[in-house]
């Protein structure tokens, strides 16, 4: 089979490169490999009753298929340079931001209509976090919420299908580079194509670490984000979210001059585990309808951690304090504040005396035997910063789910078409180490359609 152009990944990056393809020349003829399963089959098996923690799905439904890792997210969009990637260093902040406001028409035209848009412009609490060495990044967040992202899935994929050849279920086994383009070869097929765009995220990274290699295309180590998810009544932190949904907030450590931030906040939201190549991780997700929603709020508080030289694997270092707790807990841990601070272990009946009820069935137990002291040590201090714009968030029943880790793809080299060096060869998305989050990824994917339509 012979298409103008193969998109590889059907994530946020691979579906709004469709999308405007179609907008702008719809006699080309595309097609989208997805690894994982159409978006009506993508079902994560944990139920919290019959199966409590992952089993490890060979195609993890969180992940992969239809929306990508994004399918199940909470649907925050950050309208923003400051944070979810450095595409505007390839683009220019301008069009970065003119094409985050052009997704989230998008998102609004199919289903988020309605949806809150929520912004830190000349809010008080930027000088509540000044006053108490806290930093309040700038950004506007269309919040779309669990269900309306969903939605707005549907709709676009409803809107694709009879434009587009979906193959569902088909991961893309190498790229090879011919004369007329390329070569995409799958299990039992090969598939030719002029212009090929890949956007397989961070559950394509180990694959896209192989092409490169393959490809000759150079890379570069990325940083690795570790820490943990908090969780708290949400009254603790409803003044901030109230107003402003999301705050990303910075805090310098003053033990070691170490940054540590808050990362996608979830008002009224529940805690998830998560499956990175058999890792399981742990991460955050709320509903906009408020039948849905928790009496908890939860947040990542991460630290960056780059190694160059000569260890360059930021990942790897990542994973492997994830599978210490994956080995001492069977999956995430969860530990009171309290009893972090008090030097011992959470217990199932101290969880049980808790004034709070956790929304992850997690095995209670120790972080402090599993993250780096550096890395504890920094998150402490946060919590008691944070504490002073939002009292209760030191209180001893504040829940910590281990570990938290944001692994980036290793940066490919492109230019600033994020084209390879290969002619038509694009690699967009968070797997291409550039982007973290839904509307940099979007983002990338319209601005690779225009430049092929161009
Ligand atoms: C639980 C959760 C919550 C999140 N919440 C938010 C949020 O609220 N806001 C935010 O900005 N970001 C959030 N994120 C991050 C966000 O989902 C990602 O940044 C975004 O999805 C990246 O888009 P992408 O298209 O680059 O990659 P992905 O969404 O990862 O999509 C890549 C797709 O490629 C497929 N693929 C991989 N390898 C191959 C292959 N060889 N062949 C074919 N297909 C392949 C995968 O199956 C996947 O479907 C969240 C992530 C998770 C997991």
């Amino acid at each position: 089979m012979k298409y103008d152009v193969i998109i590889i990944g059907a994530g946020p990056g691979g579906i709004f490169a469709a999308y405007e393809l179609m907008q702008r020349k719809p006699g080309l003829k595309v097609a989208v490999f997805e690894a994982g399963h159409a978006l009506n089959r993508r079902h994560c098996p944990i139920d919290g009753e019959k199966i409590k923690t992952c089993i490890g799905c060979k195609s993890c439904s969180i992940m992969s298929g239809f929306g990508g890792a994004g399918a199940f997210s909470d649907g925050k969009y950050n309208i923003t340079n400051d944070f979810g990637g450095t595409l505007y260093e390839y683009i220019g902040r301008k069009q970065a931001l003119d094409l985050m406001r052009y997704v989230d028409e998008i998102n609004l035209k199919y289903g988020g209509e309605g949806t809150k848009l929520y912004s830190t412009a000349g809010t008080r609490f930027k000088r509540l976090c000044i006053q108490n060495d806290l930093h309040l990044l700038d950004a506007s967040v269309r919040h779309l919420g669990t269900d309306i992202n969903y939605v707005v899935l549907e709709n676009l994929y409803n809107d694709l299908k009879d434009k587009v050849e979906f193959f569902f279920d088909t991961p893309a086994q190498s790229i090879e580079a011919t004369e007329e383009g390329y070569l995409i070869r799958c299990a039992d097929e090969v598939f030719a194509c002029e212009k090929c765009i890949v956007s397989v995220g961070r559950s394509g990274s180990k694959w896209m670490e192989q092409v490169c290699k393959e490809l000759g295309i150079p890379t570069k180590s990325n940083r690795v984000d570790i820490g943990v998810r908090v969780e708290l009544p949400a009254v603790v932190f409803s003044h901030l979210t109230d107003e402003l949904y999301e705050s990303k907030i910075v805090y310098r450590t003053k033990q070691y001059g170490d940054n540590v931030r808050t990362f996608c906040m979830n008002p009224k939201g529940a805690v998830v585990t998560e499956n990175t190549n058999g890792i399981i991780t742990v991460n955050g997700h709320s509903y906009e309808d408020p039948a849905k929603q928790t009496e908890n709020t939860n947040f990542a508080l991460l630290v960056a951690k780059h190694f160059s030289e000569p260890f360059k694997d930021s990942n790897g270092y990542g994973e492997s304090i994830a599978r210490l707790s994956n080995m001492l807990g069977g999956g995430v841990i969860v530990q009171r504040f309290g009893d972090l601070i008090r030097g011992r272990r959470s217990t199932p009946s101290r969880m049980n005396d808790a004034f709070i009820t956790p929304t992850l069935n997690a095995t209670p137990g120790d972080l402090s035997l599993v993250l780096p002291k550096r890395i504890l040590d920094g998150i402490i201090e946060m919590i008691y910063a944070l504490d002073k714009v939002a009292p209760g968030t030191a209180n001893d029943d504040t829940l910590l789910y281990g570990v938290e880790v944001k692994f980036y793809n290793m940066e490919v080299e492109v230019n600033e078409k994020l084209e390879s060096r290969y002619k038509g060869l694009y690699i967009i998305g968070d797997g291409s180490g550039i982007t973290h989050s839904l509307s940099h990824a979007s983002a990338s994917g319209v601005h690779v359609a225009r430049d092929i339509v161009k």
